[in-house]
């Protein structure tokens, strides 16, 4: 809840209005699990509180753990599905990749996630919920929308999401340390710049668009040149950051047609392309591309005036790839 609503509910409670900055000190400055924490609040306050509310916290119900220090939880949702996130340390930073949806509607070839359909929306909370009960919250640095689910085919939740953290009255996150990605949903991208400051990664994965839809079935309604004419007409010269992430394929997507091709596409607009490893998964026809490829493709889109990255692979050992924790449980079933 904003600062508004918890003043509405510090009324309805019988709290002075000022227990409304008290209340959103304790949830999101010292990350309280119950009520009765909230200590400097009368103790007949809280216990009206308790009648109505609650924090809304839940503890993970599955984790695995990689030997490079990456750890995948698996948290239990408001309305009973199960979705992942990843928590990522790395030196002096630490990144969650949340999940917005339970299952995905995009259908992605190359994601386990993507094959196990469409579940439902997360509310606000429940995505809020992975940043609050992480283990190792504390030491957050950065949060990715890069988990389950398409953020921009829940943008009001994922939105809330955002403005929460971001808020002066709540985690008071600056939104350079948030990035939300998207297959290329352009009304939703559209709306996502009007009404958001984070940043923003696109999902490109291929720059033809016969190619890209055999990968990607939105393609054919969000296609990436119309996203793209969209995208060029921004300023992104200040403090929004724009991003393709690219998982490279073995002769799919990293030949120097596509690179040519990268660069013709990506060379007007101030972007970075983040190359990624492909973490196989389970009874497919998809490679990853050697590391050979990866490094020659960082090579040919640098020397061509597309800054390019090589994303180091994280968690290899705990199915880091999307959706792979969420199936395992499914299984068990
Ligand atoms: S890659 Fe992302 S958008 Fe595509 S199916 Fe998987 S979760 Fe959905």
């Amino acid at each position: 809840m904003r600062l508004d609503e918890l003043k509405a509910v510090a009324a309805e409670a019988g709290l002075p209005a000022f227990a409304a900055k008290q209340m959103a000190e304790w949830i999101y400055g010292k990350h309280v699990r119950s009520i009765d924490e909230m200590t400097n609040l009368s103790k007949s306050g809280r216990e009206a509180l308790k009648e109505r509310y609650e924090i809304g916290c839940k503890e993970p119900c599955d984790v695995q753990q990689s030997t490079d220090g990456t750890a995948k939880y698996l948290f239990p949702t408001e309305s009973g599905q199960k979705v992942e996130c990843v928590y990522i340390p790395d030196g002096d930073r630490a990144t969650l990749c949340v999940s917005s949806q339970a299952g995905c509607r995009m259908g992605c070839r190359f994601c386990m996630t993507g094959r196990q359909g469409f579940q439902g929306n997360l509310s606000a909370t429940d995505i809020l919920n992975q940043v609050y009960s992480v283990p190792g919250s504390e030491q957050l640095t950065n949060i990715v929308f890069m988990g389950q689910g398409e953020p921009m085919d829940n943008l009001d939740a994922v939105l809330r999401a955002t403005e929460l953290l971001t808020d002066a009255n709540g985690w008071a996150w600056s939104p350079k340390r948030i990035t939300v990605s998207t297959v290329g949903i352009r009304k939703g991208v559209e709306r996502f710049l009007q009404e958001s400051d984070c940043h923003l990664a696109i999902s490109l994965h291929n720059p033809f668009h016969e190619e890209r839809l055999a990968m990607m079935p939105a393609e054919k309604a969000y296609g990436i040149e119309e996203l793209l004419t969209l995208l060029k007409k921004q300023d992104w010269s200040h403090q929004r950051r724009l991003s393709f992430e690219y998982i490279v394929f073995g002769r799919l997507n990293d030949t120097e047609r596509h690179a040519r091709e990268l660069v013709r596409l990506l060379s007007p607009i101030e972007c970075r392309v983040n190359l990624i490893r492909f973490h196989q998964i389970p009874d497919t026809l998809y490679n990853g591309a050697s590391e050979e490829r990866m490094v020659w493709l960082r090579d040919y889109l640098t020397r061509h005036g597309v800054t390019t990255t090589i994303r180091a692979s994280r968690g290899q050992d705990i199915y880091a790839a999307c959706g792979l924790l969420h199936a395992k449980e499914r299984m068990k079933k």
